[in-house]
């Protein structure tokens, strides 16, 4: 697999599941939990904590289907107590996470509920109203193709891209409809990083 030097991904940085959406991530930027030798789940801020452990998203999304699904408290093996989970959810809201880590998790999100658009025929079907991401190494035409639309250049390059939504290779552009949730949080995390609308 081919990256583009721009990307994260050359540097080889350990990949961990969510345990809840399933969507891979650098190591870092996934929370640890763990189940103590007293059988408590413990936030593993450190990642060093021995025991039964379990990666999660700094997304309150995934902490509280982790908490309604009883998956996480599967995942290690223990009773999770209701204390626990505000402690995560402010955990979560302080993890420093980049606006690109973020955006590919909801970019997975998204094309597992079939909400993604992928390709620029499935973007122009659409009748709804579509905010489309490029990749960093799309072609004049694609580029093209955006600029008529509400877009954001994505940080990644297609391979990247592809990769991040389970394609096998080559995707260019995507597009979410512009009243979804997806787009509304993929633009709220674009503007927040910029300082500025788009
Ligand atoms: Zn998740």
């Amino acid at each position: 697999m081919t990256y583009s030097a721009t990307t994260k991904s050359t540097k080889h940085v350990p990949q961990r599941s969510c345990t809840v959406c399933r969507v891979k991530a650098d190591k870092p930027d996934l929370i640890r939990i763990v189940r103590s030798p007293e059988g408590l789940a413990v936030i593993d801020t450190a990642k060093k904590l021995p025991g039964r452990g379990a990666y999660i998203c700094p997304d309150s999304e995934c902490i509280e289907r982790a908490r309604k699904s009883g998956k996480l408290a599967n995942a290690i093996g223990t009773v999770i107590g209701e204390d626990f989970w505000p402690e995560l959810l402010s955990y979560a809201e302080n993890f420093s996470v980049s606006k690109d880590v973020k955006i590919r998790s909801v970019l997975g999100l998204a094309r597992k509920s079939g909400t993604l658009l992928v390709g620029t025929e499935n973007i122009e079907r659409e009748r709804r109203k579509v905010l489309v991401m490029t990749a960093s190494d799309c072609s004049e035409g694609v580029k093209r193709f955006a600029a008529s639309r509400e877009n954001i250049a994505l940080g990644m390059g297609s391979d990247e891209l592809s990769e991040v939504i389970g394609a096998r290779g080559g995707v260019q552009i995507v597009g979410l409809p512009l009243a979804s949730g997806f787009a509304k949080k993929i633009m709220s995390l674009n503007i927040a990083e910029r300082g500025n609308a788009i």
